[in-house]
């Protein structure tokens, strides 16, 4: 299948990178802190701007029911967010792990989103746990059955330990999307490195896939994902191109896009349900 198309961008070609490390290190994750979970640990307040039952609405989950626990802040300023305006506010919006607990008891798959769940603010009151650390009590001790994480890749290394813990000695289901942005040369730098990281880490047993938005006027996004398949050698089956837009006929539009370059690189494309149906 080959639809019309506009050029794509050239890369250069390597061998897989030799160097390549086959085993996990959870004792060299820069920034690691071993968090203990203090007994009356679900009484903590994290910073969310809501959580709520829906659907996982792109990527490999896209349709999974879904309990979704969007975090407050973000490290990043994206003008296309869809979170922003929580993102900068400073009043907490404080929720118990109770609460989302109890939720998890009728709807056991687990959603965290963002703004950036792990980045580690520190605010508010003795209570509160910081992002980081509310992150990594829900994947430590919240039950659900299937956990799915999205991130900007802002704290990877520590994100993907302490999942692959989980993982590897609870035989938990968990998903980490990256996603990763392209706002100032600074993103830029770091996208590359949290690639090489992957790149060099990739015994864990939680396998991150890249989830990715293409459009017209996404060049560097394009750019990153043809080098991240074809220089890098990332696995083509953890990437998932999405079409941009905010309406049917954008998404449509730049379906023929993601199709194209699905197509050059072998990988997987999804459709975006929550904004062609308007859920959360
Ligand atoms: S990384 Fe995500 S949550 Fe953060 S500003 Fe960008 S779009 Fe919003």
């Amino acid at each position: 299948m080959k639809l019309e198309e506009n050029s794509q961008p050239v890369v250069e070609t390597k061998q897989p990178d030799t160097n390549c490390e086959i085993t996990p290190h959870y004792d060299e994750v820069m920034g690691y802190v071993e968090m203990p979970i203090s007994k009356g640990y679900l009484d903590k307040c994290i910073p969310l701007v809501n959580f709520i039952e829906t659907y996982q609405g792109e990527g490999p989950n896209c349709g999974k029911k879904m309990v979704l626990t969007r975090f407050k802040y973000c490290n990043l300023a994206c003008p296309f967010c869809d979170t922003q305006k929580y993102t900068k506010e400073l009043v907490p919006t404080l929720y118990s792990l109770k609460d989302v607990d109890v939720l998890l008891k009728t709807s056991p798959n687990l959603m965290i989103t963002g703004g950036e769940p792990t980045l580690n603010n520190k605010v508010a009151s003795d209570n509160e746990l910081s992002q980081l650390e509310s992150t990594i009590h829900m994947v430590r001790n919240l039950n659900y059955e299937f956990l799915d994480i999205e991130t900007n890749g802002f704290n990877m290394p520590v994100l993907l330990n302490e999942c692959d813990i989980t993982a590897v000695e609870r035989g938990k289901n968990i998903n980490i999307s990256w996603s990763p942005k392209f706002i100032t040369e600074a993103d830029r730098e770091k996208n590359y490195t949290t690639l090489k990281y992957l790149i060099s880490h990739s015994g864990y047993t939680v396998k991150p896939v890249i989830k990715i938005v293409i459009g017209d006027d996404m060049k560097e996004y394009e750019e990153f994902i043809y080098r991240a398949v074809t220089h890098y050698n990332f696995n083509s089956n953890r990437v998932y191109l999405m079409p941009k837009g905010t309406t049917y006929e954008e998404i449509n539009h730049s379906m023929k896009r993601v199709l194209n370059v699905a197509h050059d690189l072998s990988c997987n494309v999804s459709s975006r349900l929550h904004i062609l149906h308007s859920f959360a």
